[in-house]
């Protein structure tokens, strides 16, 4: 990486303080507010009605018919097309927009929809598919050994091969218009050539031929949800895994088409449109990566690179087209690809990875690496255009560790009497919850790091009195999860439980959860727990793809930051980022705001 060695020893170069929890929806929520949850009110990927005690997603929420969120089918609901921005406080752009600084912001994470704004927008992640989903993937299969149906990110759906012909349908939005809302369909037909390794595809008058192993560009499908009334515009990729002796096709989850969005991703709401003019189509859904492909083994590792190349590709265009045309102001930008690979590939680089696998280390150990040498090289175009009076930050979130084992949070929570079951067998037998006897449990665990007293006033049945009562059990638990031992490795599987109301300053401090679970490097909540489900063994290996995380102590996975100019601050955080920005153009920082400009020396304690 001979550019950013570069820029970090003729510039500045230092750790940076990441959120607490280091999540990317809390962590890039304090960048772009310069508050902490309790100000800007995101504490996790997953917050909770406590009235309900459903689970939501926290970046956005998307209005219609109600769904419930189940295990490996999380479905937020897309209904009349309305979405509302949940993240708090006002963005950094906002304010310079208000003093006339230009400004533009690409795919920031946290910016769904986006916030109003003079400048150019496009949102990032938290921004769902055409069906109101975080990416919902279809793969079609004659195999009938194949399981079909729902899978985590996805549907695997059977289908006919006869006379070389395949007919199927591709899976839209709910139609809200109909009675069930019973999901939009639109046909599509494969010829597979009866020898060679080559189908036609027929979708809507467009017709692509694809070879065994290769993807399609970008095809735009329209779905009708009432005759004449009711169309909405989306696009998807294809990918043709095999024709013979099975028939297999992986379609992309039905994207929002920039040039014609269905729910807002840009401002002005023409600059999509104009962006995927200029610089050809790119997946619009929050994360594009398709990591849920590779965990259910739809895609393996091969394809899912190919995959996500191509949304470096796409960003790197993008780049290029919007960065040629930047003169003055703020231009920011952000890269998914190395969080979201380095998620998928630790396994391949560690070998004390539970998934690690030495044959598919020979193809691939070196994917993490391939990804950073490339955002080396946007670096590397960057610097030349640099002169004395342009800052650079150049900056990553939060850091990563591996992922080796799960801690089942609500399984513990159990095993110790803070959850009470209503009988004890089958605690999911009909879902999450389903089973608890709320009127006799104490706490209970939902979210990455999430763990909340179940109080009374608060929760639906609550029954933990608030005041003395709750401090307590907090101070309880918090002691209890630090003593936790992991009895294979011999390692503490906590090191840190921060309680809410130390950490949080702002009107949402109360608002999520009151004990954040921070794991040791090795460590995260179990994918079931995580949506209130409980496991049998609270401590188990995982055998996700998903291999590396950073929901963990933010201690120990601080994000970097580095700049062409001298950083004073020994320990800068995220929430300084945005009051380092106004500074930059004169402007204060608004006084919610609980960091500073990381080029002033003086820090004021806090
Ligand atoms: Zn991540």
């Amino acid at each position: 990486m001979p550019n950013f060695s570069r820029l970090a020893s003729q510039g500045s170069f230092r750790l940076l303080t990441t959120s607490i929890p280091p999540q990317s929806p809390v962590a890039w929520s304090n960048l772009i507010t310069g508050m902490n949850a309790g100000g800007h009110g995101i504490f996790d990927f997953i917050h909770r009605d406590p009235k309900t005690l459903e689970p939501y997603f926290s970046a956005s929420r998307v209005e219609g018919p109600k769904h419930g969120i189940h295990l490996g089918n999380w479905i937020i609901p897309l209904g009349g097309g309305s979405a509302e921005q949940l993240r708090k406080g006002k963005a950094f752009w906002e304010i310079l927009d208000q003093h006339g600084v230009p400004n533009s912001v690409f795919r920031i994470p946290a910016n769904f929809p986006p916030v109003p704004a003079n400048g150019q927008t496009l949102s990032g992640m938290g921004t769902p598919d055409l069906r109101g989903t975080y990416g919902t993937f279809s793969s079609y299969t004659d195999d009938p050994a194949a399981e079909t149906g729902a899978v985590e990110g996805g549907q695997i759906i059977p289908v006919q091969v006869e006379n070389s012909q395949v007919k199927a349908n591709l899976i839209g939005p709910d139609n809200t218009f109909r009675k069930g809302s019973p999901p939009s369909t639109e046909p599509f037909s494969v010829a597979i050539d009866p020898l060679e390794s080559v189908a036609k595809i027929a979708v809507q008058g467009q017709e692509f031929v694809l070879r065994e192993g290769e993807w399609s560009d970008w095809i735009r499908v329209e779905f009708q949800l009432l005759p004449f009334f009711g169309n909405v515009k989306g696009m998807c990729r294809f990918y043709l895994k095999q024709t013979h002796p099975r028939f297999q096709l992986y379609v992309s989850p039905i994207n929002i088409d920039p040039a014609d969005p269905a729910l807002p991703i840009s401002t002005p709401s023409s600059y999509s449109r104009m962006l995927s003019e200029e610089a050809g189509g790119f997946y619009t859904q929050g994360i594009a990566e398709d990591t849920k492909a590779l965990s259910v083994g739809v895609l393996d590792d091969n394809e899912y690179l190919e995959q996500a190349r191509t949304v470096l590709a796409e960003h790197r265009r993008i780049f290029d087209t919007e960065f040629a045309k930047f003169r003055r102001g703020v231009f920011f930008f952000y890269f998914s690809s190395i969080d979201l690979n380095s998620h998928m590939f630790w396994r391949l680089m560690d070998r004390k990875h539970p998934e690690y696998d030495a044959a598919l280390a020979a193809q691939n150990g070196s994917a993490i690496a391939e990804f950073y040498q490339q955002i080396d090289q946007v670096l590397g175009e960057v610097l030349p255009k640099l002169d004395d009076h342009t800052t650079l930050l150049v900056l990553s979130d939060h850091g990563f560790a591996p992922y080796y084992r799960s801690f089942n949070l609500n399984t513990w929570l159990l095993n110790n009497g803070y959850i009470k079951l209503k009988n004890d067998t089958n605690p999911d037998s009909s879902g999450p919850w389903a089973n608890v006897d709320w009127s006799q449990t104490r706490a209970y665990g939902l979210g990455l790091n999430g763990l909340y007293v179940n109080m009374r006033g608060r929760e639906r049945d609550g029954i933990v009195p608030p005041g003395a009562a709750t401090d307590a059990l907090v101070k309880e638990l918090k002691e209890k999860l630090l003593s936790v031992k992991d009895l294979q490795s011999g390692l503490p599987v906590i090191t840190r439980v921060d309680v809410a109301s130390e950490v949080y300053q702002g009107p949402y401090s109360h608002s999520g959860p009151d004990l954040l679970v921070g794991y040791n490097r090795g460590y995260r909540a179990g994918w079931k727990t995580i949506l209130g489900a409980f496991t049998s063994e609270v401590l188990e290996d995982n055998m996700n793809p998903w291999s590396g995380d950073h929901c963990m102590d933010y201690t120990l996975v601080p994000g970097v930051l580095l700049s062409n100019h001298e950083i004073k601050v020994e320990t800068p955080a995220l929430t300084d980022i945005a009051p380092t920005i106004l500074a930059e153009f004169g402007i204060a920082k608004s006084k919610d705001m609980i960091g500073q400009s990381v080029f002033q020396s003086n820090r004021a304690a806090y």
